[in-house]
């Protein structure tokens, strides 16, 4: 088995996981943690993350796929507890083009307001 990624001590996202920088965290599992985006883009903006530093979801494809995985499922259950039956999006910025600018793998969680199609 790989040993496990060193967090990045430059990573803001590493810093959330460690607890070194604050952030609002909704759900947490021992391979992910949600919180609630800084600036939100819908009444639920919750980001979800894997406790080890990837710096995009193609790498944590690669490196650790079920961790892929959990981030789904973690979004699934912070989608039910913020009463998004109806639906909500999930997003994962891969690349500067796409509007990424934190280099530690994220899954958007966002709903509470109609998305539209398609998205800009
Ligand atoms: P990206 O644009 O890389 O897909 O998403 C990064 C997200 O991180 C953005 O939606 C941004 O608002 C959020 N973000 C940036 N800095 C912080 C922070 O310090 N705390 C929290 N909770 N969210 C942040
Ligand atoms: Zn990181």
């Amino acid at each position: 088995m790989a040993p496990d990624p060193a967090p990045h001590e430059d990573c803001l996202f590493c810093r959330i996981v460690s607890g070194d920088v604050p952030a609002d965290v909704v759900h947490e599992t021992p391979t992910t943690v949600a919180f609630r985006d800084i600036e939100p883009q819908a009444p639920t903006h919750v980001l979800v993350i894997p406790r080890h530093h990837q710096p995009d979801a193609a790498a944590l494809a690669a490196a650790e796929p079920t961790v892929l995985v959990d981030l789904v499922a973690a979004a699934a259950s912070v989608a039910a507890a913020e009463g998004l039956g109806d639906g909500y999006r999930l997003v994962l910025n891969t690349g500067p083009a796409a509007h990424q600018t934190v280099f530690h793998a994220h899954l958007h969680v966002l709903g509470g307001r109609s998305m539209g199609w398609p998205p800009g």
